[in-house]
């Protein structure tokens, strides 16, 4: 049977649009693995459903693999008599047992924070925020403090990271337990921090078209997730979306030299797009452009945010796409390649939540879509002009 125009006309549509439905699909899939730990199995199985997926709709795929040394918590706590916080130990924290003083530290544990304190020997409680946790450890290891408590700056519990190895053992505590900490001080305090140090063997997955040997842009996110967290938003909604564009594009051809990067490692400090930007100095270099998506399936806030290079932000404003200024916001895989020269644009959503929870179970369809549309609208900005 001879197909009308019209079936033509849509099919070819249904080939080239981004498809929510299918984006959907993806995303139960990685969710219904449950939490993708770097180096776990659940890790492994996402990363072969995007290669496959990936290759399914024309792509060469190569896999990066990397590894490096992070902590695994195995229970962590912090007492004062009868009171029993539960707590999170930081990735990259050493383990151990403490008995010691508690010491309150005003502000967010930055250096001015320790004047007139004498913290030797002590546990010091800093609040979350403003600098990274492995500055506030640096801070109490120089001031002499033998552990620090994080106490979250939102009701919740957080998981956070090191970035590294750190200097003493450190862990987070819910702002909504850990805020009495404050009024505390000089009491005795017990603090466990179960965390053996491991190697974690990870990998990015990488997605070019067959006849394209260096990438003009690079459109990523990270596929990794928290510790018992399935990780919906953050970052399934990312990763599928970065796979739909993928799907999308695979016919155009000016998106020839768009490359596809999933990385891992993230939530343990940025370790997949940090080694991407080490292994690969000449696919970097020659990039135009890098795009990361980051909490993009959750409407945390008003509007999609987008933050990164001025320029870059024009030419995005100029295509008319909706979105606000989120500025220089740090704190996912962007930043390496910034820190490499590369003009990078971020799109996020916001903190929703169930941002690192076991509840991080949704994210939007019509949200994701409604990413790419902008995702697309930067990449033919930079790459039709
Ligand atoms: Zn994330």
């Amino acid at each position: 049977m001879k197909p009308s125009l019209w079936t033509v006309l849509l099919l070819s549509f249904s080939v080239l649009a981004f498809a929510p439905e299918r984006a959907k699909a993806d995303l139960d899939y990685l969710v219904g693995i449950g939490p993708r730990v770097a180096g776990s199995p659940a890790a492994a199985q996402a990363a072969e459903y995007l290669a496959a997926q990936a290759r399914a709709a024309g792509y060469a795929v190569e896999f990066q693999p990397f590894s490096y040394t992070r902590s695994r918590d195995t229970g962590s706590s912090l007492s004062l008599g009868p009171t029993r916080l539960e707590a999170l130990a930081l990735s990259g924290s050493p383990g151990g047992t403490f008995e010691a003083p508690l010491q309150a530290v005003p502000g967010v544990g930055a250096a001015g924070d320790y004047a007139g304190l004498d913290v030797r020997g002590k546990i010091v409680v800093v609040r979350r925020g403003v600098i990274p946790f492995l500055e506030k450890a640096r801070q109490a290891a120089a001031q002499g403090a033998v552990a620090v408590v994080v106490v979250n700056n939102e009701p919740g519990a957080v998981r956070g990271t090191y970035g590294g190895v750190g200097p003493i053992p450190g862990v987070t505590v819910s702002g909504s337990e850990g805020e009495a900490l404050f009024a505390r001080s000089g009491e005795r305090a017990r603090l466990v921090v179960g965390a053996v140090l491991e190697q974690a063997q990870a990998r990015n997955v990488i997605a070019r078209r067959p006849d394209s040997s260096a990438p003009s842009v690079v459109v990523g996110g990270h596929y990794d997730s928290v510790q018992g967290a399935p990780g919906a938003n953050d970052n399934a909604s990312g990763t599928v979306t970065v796979l739909e564009l993928a799907r999308s594009l695979a016919g155009e051809g000016w998106a020839k030299d768009v490359w596809y990067v999933w990385f891992d490692g993230e939530e343990d400090g940025l370790w997949g797009s940090r080694n991407f930007v080490q292994a690969f100095p000449e696919r970097v270099r020659g990039l135009k452009a890098m795009l990361n998506l980051d909490m993009v399936g959750v409407r945390a806030s008003p509007a999609l945010g987008v933050g990164g290079d001025a320029a870059l932000l024009r030419l995005l404003e100029q295509s008319g796409a909706q979105f606000n200024d989120i500025g220089n916001s740090g704190g996912s895989d962007h930043v390496p390649f910034a820190q490499a020269g590369v003009p990078v644009l971020f799109f996020h959503w916001g903190i929703d939540p169930n941002y690192h929870q076991p509840t991080d179970t949704v994210a939007d369809p019509k949200l994701l879509a409604e990413t790419a549309v902008a995702v697309r609208a930067a990449l033919e900005r930079i790459l039709k002009q």
